[in-house]
């Protein structure tokens, strides 16, 4: 199963970070390799070059005080010298001309007959001489002696070439094998941590249109996942309360656009009858047209909260006196309120200026208001308040009418939406549709308090 996981996603985003994961690393330990590998290399060297130093002092002394049989003997006592790791024992004239080559069998890959051609000096430095198959270098020091004559000793760089090829197979096997290792390790953890967001794909892909009542299981890990579950949940939950919204929205539409044009058609049926007077084909033609204004206006409105809510809806910013706004508003409202015995109270300030389209917040304070007077019944009151409140200016309607369900609150900013207690009044159920939208197209909010039988309060906030 994991493999063919393996083989079937390599463009998974879990195959993508390991393998960048991996080739990061590998990078980073060829690097690191680098470096390791020329500080062996060095060390090495070094060390080669010193015992070659120490034999050289050695055989210089050997020589000088008992000859070149001495040396022989010398070379075929020291075992180590002759067999495992053998050195190059010259001795020549002071023209460089050799006198004798000890342990000549090892040096046959070598050109050691061009020794000859270099100029010697006492400086310590290091000849090179290269092998026939140029793999390794014969690394030469030379001593002049009393007489004038010069011995030099060398040693092949076999021995460290060899050491670090093999060092460096043994890296190249293990990089393999962690880049392996690492590749799938990381896939592997990328394929059980993914594993949530598979699931979300998994659940997505089940979620059919217009099926959105499935909910994602939640890993509870509390991690980012969870929380993108969490998140995805609430925006399904969201789709699907507008959903129903649009589908409330259209059904009450079509429910509450059907009794005026049912009224309309009625109207027309009798203007045509035959024997009907001039005047009831008039009166006819003049409620057609209310009725239609009435459509049209119910539709307009409609159109106005989806401009609002898609945050497309016209406003047009002016420094207004919002006193003066609320105050004619009053005074509007004040010969209906006076009819029904509903008292005003206002506590409204001279003058209080802010940016806003002074029709449509004018609209809004309307609506509320109206809604106050219709849900009051007589010698009821309504509190009508403006203040400032740190950087918002506040509107405070507060009525003591028949208030509103605890069950309804949430649907009361619906369009269309109207309390069961309200159907006689007359009204759309648009009225706080559009005075939200509005208010929040001022970037303000408009808040409700209500208690059945006890009244409700409208509290809109708007920034300076
Ligand atoms: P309507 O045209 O029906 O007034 P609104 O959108 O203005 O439409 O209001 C929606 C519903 O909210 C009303 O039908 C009513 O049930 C309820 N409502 C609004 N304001 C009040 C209020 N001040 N008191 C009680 N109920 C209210």
């Amino acid at each position: 199963m994991f493999l063919k996981y393996l083989i079937d996603h390599t463009k998974t985003l879990g195959f993508k970070v390991s393998a960048w994961y991996s080739t990061f690393y590998i990078i980073s330990s060829f690097f690191l390799f680098g470096i390791t590998y020329y500080f062996i290399s060095v060390t090495l060297t070094n060390q080669d070059h010193e015992e070659i130093f120490l034999e050289l002092s050695e055989i210089a002394s050997v020589y000088e005080n008992n000859g070149i049989k001495a040396v022989e003997n010398f070379i075929s006592q020291s075992d180590n010298l002759s067999r495992t790791k053998p050195l190059f024992i010259r001795i020549a004239d002071d023209e460089n001309k050799t006198i004798q080559i000890f342990n000549k069998k090892f040096w046959g890959n070598f050109n050691i007959s061009f020794i000859e051609n270099f100029l010697l000096d006492n400086s310590k430095k290091w000849l090179q001489i290269d092998d026939f198959d140029r793999k390794y270098v014969l690394d030469v020091t030379s001593t002049q002696l009393s007489n004038g004559q010069w011995i030099q000793v060398g040693m092949s760089s076999e021995g460290r070439v060899k050491i670090l090829n093999n060092l460096s197979k043994i890296f190249i096997v293990i990089m393999i094998l962690l880049f392996v290792i690492g590749l799938i390790g990381g896939i592997f953890l990328s394929y059980l941590t993914l594993r949530p967001i598979r699931n979300v794909i998994e659940s997505v892909q089940s979620i059919e249109v217009g099926k959105m009542a499935k909910k994602l299981p939640r890993p509870m890990t509390g991690d980012e996942l969870d929380e993108l579950t969490e998140l995805f949940n609430h925006m399904i939950e969201n789709i699907n309360r507008l959903i129903l919204n649009m589908k409330n929205s259209l059904d009450n539409v079509a429910h509450d656009l059907r009794t005026p044009l049912t009224r309309l058609r009625n109207l027309a049926e009798m203007a045509l009858l035959e024997n009907s007077q001039k005047d009831t084909q008039i009166n006819a033609l003049q409620t057609c047209l209310e009725e239609s204004d009435q459509i049209l206006k119910i539709l307009d409105t409609i159109m106005d909260i989806s401009e609002a809510e898609s945050g497309s809806m016209n406003i047009d910013l002016k420094v207004e006196n919002i006193s003066k706004l609320s105050e004619r508003i009053i005074d509007m409202y004040q010969i209906v309120a006076d009819e029904k015995k509903v008292k005003i109270n206002s506590s409204i300030p001279d003058r209080l200026e802010l940016m806003i389209d002074a029709t449509r917040i004018g609209q809004v304070i309307a609506n509320v208001f109206d809604n106050a007077i219709k849900f009051t019944p007589a010698e009821g009151t309504i509190d009508f308040a403006i203040f400032p409140d740190n950087n918002k200016i506040k509107i405070v309607i507060k009525d003591t009418g028949i208030g509103i369900p605890k069950e309804d609150l949430p649907k009361i900013w619906n369009r269309l939406y109207r309390g069961d207690q309200s159907r006689t009044s007359k009204g759309f159920g648009l009225g706080l549709s559009i005075a939200k939208g509005i208010v929040e197209a001022h970037h303000g909010k408009i808040e409700l308090d209500s208690e059945p039988n006890k009244g409700t309060t409208f509290t809109i906030a708007l920034p300076k």
